[in-house]
């Protein structure tokens, strides 16, 4: 049941909102601006899910950039964690994609 924590668009850009008021209670937010930057993820253009590219390379850019430039009052562990807290909770093809083409 990976479709249940995929997150939607909209939660994404609040939560992007919500990063740039306060970067050190949202590392998600933080997270994902960093990994739609990247390429590791996108987002389908119907329904707005975010889609895991599965890019091995955009991955290892995205974990890069938490190790190198964590968010102000973010360690860079808790960066990675957060990043990989992202990966755990998004899956490769679009739910209502899937669910069209059954
Ligand atoms: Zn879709």
């Amino acid at each position: 049941m990976g479709w249940v924590r995929v997150i939607r668009l909209e939660q994404i850009t609040m939560l992007m909102v919500m990063a740039r008021r306060a970067a050190i209670r949202t590392p998600q937010g933080w997270a994902i601006s960093v990994l739609l930057e990247v390429g590791t993820i996108r987002e389908c253009e119907e329904h707005g899910w975010m889609i895991d590219r599965a890019d091995p390379h955009a991955r290892d850019r995205a974990l890069a950039i938490a190790r190198q430039e964590p968010p102000f009052g973010l360690s860079s562990d808790k960066a990675v964690a957060a990043i990989e807290d992202i990966f755990g909770s998004i899956g490769d093809t679009c739910p209502e994609c899937q669910s069209q083409r059954d």
